[in-house]
This record gives C-alpha cells, structure tokens and sequence, in this order.
C-alpha cells in the first residue's frame, strides 16, 4: 500500500477509536419517552437522560399521573423534546405560547419545568433557538447525539438499539 494510503487509514482508525471510548463512556440518553408510544425497558433503564414528549397522538404525559410517578421513581435526569414532536416541529419558527404547552404538560407531570431541550430530528431554526435559550433551557444539538449513545423508545432512530449497543 502507499504510505500516504497508510497514513490516512491510521488516521481514521484512530478517529473512530477516539469516538468509540467517548461514546463508551458518556451518558446514555433515549429519545421519544411517552406513555402511548412502547418503550423497551432495557435501554430506558441503560440510559442516564429520558427525553420525553410533552404531548404525543393529543395525549398529555400530565394526564397519566401513574406513568409521572413511575418515570420520577427511575431518578434519572428529564429534557423535553419537542412540544407534540411532529417532523421536524422546530424546523418553523413557533411562538412561546405554543412553547409553553410543553413546559405546562412537562411541569405538571413532574413538578418542575425542562433545564434542557432537544428538537424532533435534531431540527431547530434559528429563532427557535433564542427561545429556547429565552426560556433557560439547555439545548441539546447533533454534537450531543454524535458523542452520546442515544437510544430511541420504538427503536426507529437512524441505527437500531442494537448497533447503538455495540458502537
Ligand atoms: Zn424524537
């Protein structure tokens, strides 16, 4: 082989290594945590981070207390992710009152308002992005989902939870 060939090969082996043990060692999230929509006990009880959808198919978390009070008993941390998580729902520039039924339905489930934000397919304007850091939250982006092994619920994400798993 050529050595340049070589050179470059090393390189992204390495880089993929590097990643490897980042992805190994951070936290461990799930997307799309909602009462209607089945999620494998397993990776819910892998993960570290829950990111839940205030209002999924018209149903409001807040309107299962049983499912509130099992999701606090896990003691793990809570973002929201998205408001009624339509594609690519923060993709157009909404308002707060439209953010603030999300923050509503999450608050009366849990008692206490989202810190930290992650948008349906990772979408977000850019004015949807002031209103987010507007309202204190952290907004989670690809980066986060690049250096996390992130699960989903309906294991529909990009890589299934078993390849998640591995790498
Ligand atoms: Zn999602």
């Amino acid at each position: 082989m050529h050595n340049k060939n070589k050179i470059i090969i090393s390189i992204i082996i390495f880089i993929i290594l590097i990643f490897f043990f980042i992805r190994i060692s951070s936290p461990k999230e799930i997307d799309d945590v909602h009462p209607e929509i089945l999620c494998s006990e397993k990776y819910i009880e892998k993960s570290d981070v829950l990111w839940v959808i205030p209002i999924f198919n018209n149903t409001p978390i807040s309107s299962n207390k049983k499912w509130c009070n099992d999701i606090l008993s896990l003691n793990k941390s809570i973002g929201m992710h998205g408001v009624y998580h339509n594609f690519e729902e923060f993709n157009t520039d909404i308002n707060q009152e439209y953010l603030n039924q999300g923050i509503m339905i999450f608050e009366r489930c849990f008692g206490f308002k989202p810190e930290k934000f992650k948008s349906p397919q990772l979408k977000i304007s850019k004015q949807n992005k002031k209103l987010i850091k507007e309202n204190k939250m952290e907004l989670k982006e690809r980066v986060n989902q690049v250096i996390h092994k992130v699960y989903h619920c309906n294991d529909d994400g990009l890589f299934k939870n078993q390849i998640i798993d591995f790498f």
